[in-house]
């Protein structure tokens, strides 16, 4: 096996080119989702790489997604690539596996957590608007405190707008305490477009490229999902956590519980209400169509306490907003490693550990998926199951 290091890249071009080579070699289907609005930050075409192996008719299948939210892409492709060259070999007969690389390119390549230039959408906020039905545009009435502090006009640290607006951020956590200051930024608005964890007003590209997977890539076979949306940057350096964005009671929550107690190192329901998901989304769709579904979230963790990395994205925020997103100034430099950084540590041990770790998760779904389809008992209602046919 290859250290952890090199399944980690420096570039979205390198990363993509990894993944290709990693699923022909490894006898993957491998088909390109293209025509994006923008281009990489190296002047290169954008596309959606995706992968399946297995069976062509199974009856169970594991999705994944890396890069929902960009510049997280890095370690969520590390994590699938390394599933593909070491998890898949003996897959049993009923699973198939399918790898969806870098759903939002544009962040991937750019260091971003957004998905385009002039979008600016948090792709993990966008999934409200049904096809084709009318959506109800949730109202987030804290983010209009804080929006201007958010993205100042200056961000040299001795700036005094900078200082000013970190002065009011602070005031605003004071006074309404961490857990409002977080809801607030982090439960995703839909009304400041030029803001930070902005939903969009309509189905971005990767949210449509996402659907368009789905239909083409899941056989009508399938009466199993799950999947499994890779992120970092949330949680304590090094921690390894599944979050369900569910209610702590919803059934989704409580299996995805009883699949990772003992792989996860905490699993967590939504810290505050969030909308718009693509794990809800993707939870919806297979519900929709009675497929049975487990949907979840990795988020790995890189820094002391959630909202860390806050510093990070309103720097990247500042540059595209008030600063022509000139990535080769100074400061554009250095709001770029600090995004790669906070978002995908360079710590050899970091590396390593998070993708053992995630291993770990990915290999329990494959096993779980594995116990059903051979109709064993299934962790947490298996019980329930044998009372009934005992009945
Ligand atoms: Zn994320």
């Amino acid at each position: 096996m290859k250290p952890a290091s090199d399944y980690f890249h420096q570039t979205y071009i390198e990363a993509c080119n990894a993944f290709r080579e990693a699923t022909q070699a490894n006898g993957g289907i491998l088909s390109s989702y293209g025509n994006h609005p923008d281009q990489g930050m190296h002047g290169e075409t954008l596309t959606t790489n995706v992968a399946y192996f297995g069976p062509k008719n199974p009856e169970k299948i594991f999705i994944t997604t890396s890069g929902t939210h960009g510049v997280e892409g890095y370690y969520g492709s590390a994590a699938q690539i390394n599933m593909i060259e070491n998890q898949l070999k003996n897959l049993p007969d009923d699973v198939g596996v399918l790898v969806i690389h870098a759903i939002n390119p544009y962040g991937f390549s750019h260091l971003r957590r957004v998905t385009g230039s002039k979008e600016n959408v948090d792709l993990n906020r966008n999934f409200i608007f049904d096809q084709g039905e009318d959506s109800i545009i949730p109202l987030n009435l804290g983010y209009k405190h804080v929006a201007k502090y958010l993205v100042p006009e200056k961000w040299a640290k001795n700036d005094s707008i900078r200082q000013e607006a970190d002065q009011q951020l602070a005031a605003y956590k004071n006074t309404f305490g961490a857990q409002a200051y977080l809801s607030a930024i982090y439960k995703g608005q839909y009304q400041f477009p030029d803001g930070i964890n902005y939903g969009g007003q309509e189905p971005t590209w990767s949210n449509k490229t996402f659907y368009q997977i789905l239909q083409d890539c899941v056989p009508a076979s399938v009466n199993e999902v799950a999947y499994i949306d890779l992120h970092t940057g949330w949680d304590e350096y090094g921690l390894v956590a599944i979050y369900t964005l569910m209610e702590a009671i919803h059934e989704n929550h409580l299996r995805a519980k009883a699949w990772y107690e003992k792989t996860a190192d905490k699993i967590m329901s939504s810290p505050f209400p969030v909308v718009g998901s693509i794990a809800n989304a993707t939870n919806e769709y297979f519900s929709e169509r009675n497929v049975k579904v487990t949907t979840t979230a990795i988020e790995v963790g890189t820094v002391k306490s959630p909202g860390t990395t806050l510093t990070a994205l309103r720097g990247d925020h500042c540059l595209y907003r008030y600063g022509n997103g000139d990535i080769h100034s100074l400061e554009g430099k250095a709001i770029k490693e600090k995004m790669r950084e906070d978002y995908c540590p360079s710590d050899p041990e970091w590396r390593e550990q998070v993708l053992q770790k995630s291993a770990n998760i990915i290999g329990a779904t494959i096993n779980q998926l594995k116990l059903t389809a051979e109709n064993k008992l299934e962790v947490g209602v298996g019980v329930e199951l044998r009372k009934r046919k005992n009945n």
